[in-house]
């Protein structure tokens, strides 16, 4: 109730857009394929996305439910009363909504963390979708089953895409530009060529290019270089875009990336580089290579370049490690001295690696008995309550040590386990299969085949799960040979099957 007030209020001071119904209804179902549906008036829940207690649910618990409520509640704007005028516009509400409620719960808690937990997750998991073979644009070109295409490009990519229009034009030119958008279009069904043209329109501007980010798949690359002339005092950034191909679209036109950049002197002050002495500008890069000039440059100085991960992009710049030292100890944007902290571990874990000849076979001596005494203490106890018992089984299988094959096979046959229920297929067999990449990648080739025949026998009960279950399986080219090899071999078995709309889709792009 709290943050449906918090979201309720925000809307209407960030957006000024008020709910126009009497009342606000919100039902939570155990069984349930998404996360949470928002039908007008009645927004559905998956109990896991809106249930918690404060004895076992932790702060990010809540910050979610937070977030999937205001989410649910700001489509009723951004979704409903202007809605998609077919399935191919499905990023025209989601991804505006993801914005929205990212947003809002950077207005709630921490901006900067807000924005580090999205680009972790976006880095992590959309970048792989976009490297993998149901790589696709925001807005995809054709569908067998429109369900797989609830996916992270949609929704996350397709918010960032809204994000960079933000940055393009502003936190007041982007309000001019959301008000004329749901005053043309309030009651109607329409495209994301709408939603883009309310904001050319409103803001005098030609997004004719930036449309591409809609229509071309993949994470473009920025690699870049810098030169300074000291007798000039003439600073220049040379940036040069790619974008690797994907299914369907081996070349990519040049993108419209809005790049975020500061530049530090030597003293590690923030050097004004905006028209009005802003210490950040935004740099429209829109060619395959392009230089921006800076004239007056006293000394040479460090760029933090792509401040606030102001577009979905990979970016290549030689820092040495002084330098990431120099950023994090200087840099104005938070979530840049956050990157380069980042960027310094992973060059010092990697360095390390190389340097140790050895590889630690350590014999880890665990007392099984002492663990299995503790968890069935905690079923005792927790038994009554189902998202708690989620926790449980996932926790069993996601780590290496405990979490055998064996064991999700015993787990199968316990009464918390319930082969009908999503939340429990994903919380056992998906954490296994997703996140205990040890045991799963073993090269017996159990835990494939384990996945597969479990993709079969759901397909005929849950396709959409199943289809989105099916995940592990489709990096196959990812792996080594054996590896590989043995993935696509249950890939073949499965694709043998009469199969459902969606786990064909998936199974048949994952091959071609
Ligand atoms: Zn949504």
């Amino acid at each position: 109730m709290r943050s449906l007030k918090q979201s309720m209020r925000w809307d209407e001071e960030v957006y000024g857009r008020e709910y126009d119904l009497d009342i606000f209804m919100i039902v939570a179902v155990d069984d349930f394929n998404m996360g949470a549906m928002e039908n007008k008036g009645l927004n559905i829940f998956n109990s896991s996305c809106v249930l918690a207690r404060a004895d076992t649910a932790t702060d990010a618990t809540f910050q979610r439910i937070e977030a999937i409520v205001a989410h649910e509640y700001f489509h009723n704007w951004s979704g409903n009363r202007v809605t998609c005028r077919d399935w191919f516009q499905l990023s025209l509400k989601e991804g505006f909504t993801v914005f929205r409620d990212s947003e809002f719960s950077a207005d709630m808690n921490s901006r900067t963390v807000k924005r580090i937990e999205d680009v972790n997750h976006l880095r992590s998991a959309q970048f792989a979708e976009d490297a993998g073979p149901m790589a696709h644009p925001v807005r995809p070109s054709s569908f067998i089953e429109i369900s797989n295409f609830y996916t992270l490009t949609v929704y996350e990519k397709g918010a960032e895409i809204v994000r960079m229009i933000h940055n393009l034009v502003g936190k007041d030119g982007f309000r001019k530009g959301s008000d004329l958008y749901f005053e043309r279009h309030d009651g109607q069904a329409v495209t994301c060529e709408d939603f883009v043209r309310a904001m050319e329109d409103a803001n005098g501007i030609d997004l004719g290019q930036f449309m591409r980010w809609y229509t071309q798949a993949g994470t473009p690359v920025l690699d870049v270089t810098d030169s300074y002339d000291a007798d000039n005092k003439r600073y220049v950034l040379e940036i040069t875009q790619s974008c690797p191909a994907t299914p369907g679209q081996e070349e990519k036109e040049p993108f419209h990336i809005p790049l975020a950049i500061g530049l530090l002197s030597p003293e590690g002050i923030n050097l004004p580089v905006g028209e009005k002495g802003e210490t950040t500008t935004v740099l429209e890069v829109r060619e395959a290579n392009q230089q921006f000039v800076f004239e007056n440059v006293a000394e040479r100085p460090l760029p933090s370049l792509l401040r606030g991960f102001s577009a979905p992009v990979r970016l290549n710049y030689d820092y040495s490690r002084e330098d990431l030292l120099f950023l994090m100890r200087h840099d104005e944007d938070g979530f840049n001295r956050w990157d380069s902290c980042q960027r310094l571990a992973t060059d010092t874990i990697l360095d390390l690696m190389a340097a140790l000849a050895c590889v630690v076979n350590g014999a880890h001596p665990s007392a099984p008995e002492k663990a299995d005494a503790l968890l069935s203490a905690f079923h005792d106890q927790w038994k009554g309550d189902a998202n708690v018992m989620d926790m449980w089984l996932s926790v069993q299988v996601s780590g290496a040590r405990m979490g055998s094959l064996e064991r999700v096979k015993q787990l199968m046959e316990h009464p918390v386990f319930d082969y009908r229920n999503p939340n429990k297929l994903r919380s056992l067999i998906g954490a296994f299969c997703m996140r205990n990449l040890k045991r799963f990648h073993d090269l017996s080739g159990e835990g494939y085949a384990f996945l597969a025949d479990n993709i079969i026998r759901l397909d005929k009960q849950n396709p959409q799960i199943a289809a989105r279950m099916l995940t592990p399986l489709t990096r196959w080219r990812r792996y080594d040979e054996q590896r590989g090899g043995l993935m696509k071999g249950e890939l073949e078995r499965i694709q043998a099957n009469e199969l459902s709309k969606d786990v064909f889709e998936v199974v048949s792009k994952s091959l071609a």
